[in-house]
């Protein structure tokens, strides 16, 4: 089996001061990518900055024979994202990986308790920062047709007694990660955009008391939810638009489905009849994937030809 290797690569980590981030970092940096190691260096909820855990990252790779260079801008505004994405260019000329890996849980507690300013801070940090750094790239993979995206959800946003802001910008990661695989696989671009939902012992489980932290350290380190982050930035990735849960040395599929449901036929859907066939909308037999990006690209080109003869 040959080794997953990114030599002569470039690739930009966000948030890689610690846990996951770290992790991602080091790997890609021991398989032979330059690494730009970005962390803002604040608290686990967002608040503060340091420049301490970039510049650890960095030397840690750096001392381990490996090419790498700490950047301590925020993610969470455009000019951030520019910046980080400007230093790696600056630097090594170009960029063939991005992580969005930065994320906080800003806000805590059920939604009533939550402020405007919180909710809209996580949604800058998890959902703008993968937006900002992308966006800043984007122009430059597409005209050197490569790029490899790995955004970062959680399983918060499947329902969790989390605070609204954080679940709600991990499910816009996967909307965007949708969203960008779709439009360069619709124009034959090899960039490949996926997403992960890891889990892994970091900072905010040390939260969850002593026996469950234990645990995670033991089962569930950063590095054990790597090797898929590795795979999905390297060259031969299979696919883009997807999904994967990850931690504990374990990669799962995640996706949706959708079942047959009820149709009206030649009526009228009434909310009678809704209520009356709710089991057949609701019920899971025989549902169907909802497509990838390049089922989904296969399926728009027959439409558009199909569209084409009858015009
Ligand atoms: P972590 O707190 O150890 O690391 C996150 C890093 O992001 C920190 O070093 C932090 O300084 C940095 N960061 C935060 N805001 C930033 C900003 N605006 N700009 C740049 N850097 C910023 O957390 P982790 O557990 O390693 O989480 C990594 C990612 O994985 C996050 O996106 C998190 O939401 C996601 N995640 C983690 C788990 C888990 O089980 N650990 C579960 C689901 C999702």
């Amino acid at each position: 089996m040959s080794e997953c290797r990114f030599d002569g690569q470039v690739a930009i980590v966000t948030g890689a001061g610690n846990g996951l981030g770290r992790a991602y970092a080091r790997l890609l940096a021991a398989r032979g990518a330059r690494v730009l190691v970005n962390d803002l260096g604040g608290d686990m909820h967002g608040a503060g900055a340091s420049r301490g855990p970039a510049a650890r990252t960095a030397q840690e790779i750096v001392a381990a024979g490996g090419i790498a260079e700490a950047n301590f801008d925020s993610v969470a505004t455009g000019p951030g994202g520019k910046s980080i994405v400007k230093q790696a260019m600056d630097t090594w000329g170009q960029v063939d990986i991005v992580i969005n890996n930065a994320g906080a849980v800003v806000a805590r507690g059920p939604i009533d308790e939550n402020t405007d300013d919180d909710f809209c801070t996580d949604l800058m940090v998890a959902a703008g920062g993968t937006f900002f750094v992308t966006k800043a790239v984007w122009r430059h993979m597409w005209d050197r047709n490569y790029g490899r995206i790995v955004n970062v959800s959680s399983s918060a946003f499947l329902g969790m007694n989390s605070s609204a802001g954080y679940p709600a910008a991990k499910g816009a990661t996967w909307g965007l990660t949708r969203n960008l695989a779709y439009r360069a696989t619709s124009q034959d671009k090899d960039i490949k955009v996926n997403c992960v939902m890891p889990t892994a012992a970091a900072r905010m489980t040390k939260l969850m008391g002593d026996a469950i932290s234990h645990g995670m350290e033991r089962y569930y380190p950063p590095e054990s939810a790597a090797a898929p982050v590795g795979y999905l930035a390297h060259r031969d990735v299979a696919v883009s638009g997807e999904m994967f849960a990850t931690g504990g040395d374990i990669m799962r599929r995640v996706f949706v489905a959708v079942t047959p449901g009820y149709d009206a036929g030649e009526g009228r859907l009434t909310p009678e009849l809704v209520r009356e066939n709710f089991g057949t909308v609701f019920g899971e037999a025989n549902s169907t994937l909802v497509l990838n990006a390049y089922d989904k690209v296969a399926l728009d080109r027959r439409v558009d030809w199909q569209a084409g003869l009858g015009s």
